[in-house]
């Protein structure tokens, strides 16, 4: 029997816990009557003009500090075109080939992961499916809430460095507690602020070249997403051992019979047509910004650039990081401390 190595690397959507939306001044919050936290903005309405939030791009220099990233000059955001229903413009404004981050990394239980990038996007609405037990073929009709269309998300496109499924929980929950500690996200899986789809392979020991990748979308805890990703490992094994090659595909996580189901092949990828937003002008966080946030995340970036990788500890346990796994303790809304004296560990 052949010995296999499993391959994985994670995209994790975030919601940005801003007190508005990405591109208007509706309210960023969760479970709010359905379509009452919208204005023409964020439903897309022709003539209305969108204005970046400060905010979001400041808890993404946040995110950039804390994950190690470079935070290039400029940034800028792109037009993804799909349709979808809950999408009201028919495109999503996303960041394509310029984002706000690229070339991070997190340090899981002492091994260094690598981030490709985290660019900042628009979210977009919910479709709720009414009757036939919520699945959008045998449903009966669906209702639309753009109440989520423009939240703020990041996209933190992992590398694919994780060896299984147990380190891949443990990247997502070092990554929860990072991003909970610098006040960006409430973190919540069960409420969508945080989502995770996951690309697995499998390879024989010992070979560099990546096998056929599946993605798998739809895991709604550390729990599913640990028992998807054991399925998932499992089925491809066995299709290799049986001499059978891997479909590469998009594969939905059905938590009820604990399997994947194929969704749709690659052959069928969308074409995005991705082109510049006319309609926003580059991210140009100027010097004093990006200072500022340096110097109040001081332990995110020591000298040498390495958080504790040295050690292997995680941030929390980590001497002289402040930013403890608990967080921020003044409360929800996590703000910058005035002074060194205040912040929490160093008096
Ligand atoms: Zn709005």
């Amino acid at each position: 029997m052949n010995e296999w190595e499993t391959v994985i690397g994670l995209e994790v959507h975030v919601e940005l816990s801003t007190a508005t939306k990405l591109f208007c001044g509706c309210p960023n919050e969760f479970g709010a009557e359905p379509n009452t936290n919208v204005c023409p903005v964020c439903l897309g309405l022709p003539g209305s003009l969108p204005v970046l939030n400060e905010q979001a791009v400041e808890y993404a220099l946040r995110v950039g500090e804390a994950l190690h990233f470079t935070v290039p000059e400029r940034s800028i955001f792109h037009r993804k075109n799909y349709f979808y229903p809950d999408m009201p413009k028919d495109y999503q404004v996303s960041q394509y080939d310029e984002p706000i981050c690229v070339d991070g990394r997190l340090d899981v239980d002492g091994v260094e992961v690598g981030i490709e990038r985290a660019h900042l996007e628009e979210d977009t609405g919910k479709t709720l499916h009414v009757g036939g037990g919520g699945r959008i073929h045998e449903a009966e009709h669906s209702l639309v809430d753009y109440n989520r269309a423009g939240v703020p998300l990041m996209e933190i496109v992992g590398r694919p460095d994780l060896r299984g499924p147990e380190q891949a929980r443990a990247y997502v929950g070092e990554l929860r507690a990072v991003l909970q500690a610098i006040g960006v996200s409430d973190v919540k899986m069960e409420e969508g602020s945080l989502r995770v789809d996951a690309n697995v392979s499998i390879r024989p020991a010992g070979t560099q070249e990546l096998g056929t990748k599946v993605e798998i979308k739809n895991m709604n805890s550390l729990r599913s997403l640990g028992r998807a990703l054991e399925y998932e490992v499992e089925r491809q094994v066995a299709l290799l051992e049986a001499g059978e090659r891997v479909a590469q595909e998009t594969r939905h996580w059905d938590e009820e019979d604990g399997r994947t189901h194929g969704m749709r092949s690659k052959e069928e990828a969308f074409d995005y047509r991705y082109f510049p937003e006319p309609d926003l002008v580059p991210v140009v966080p100027d010097r004093a910004w990006r200072e500022r946030v340096r110097a109040r995340c001081p332990s995110c970036r020591r000298p040498g650039g390495r958080a504790s990788s040295t050690s292997g500890a995680s941030p929390s346990t980590t001497p002289g990081c402040w930013w403890g796994r608990r967080g921020w303790p003044s409360g929800p809304r996590w703000r910058w401390p005035r002074s060194t004296a205040a912040r929490p560990g160093t008096s």
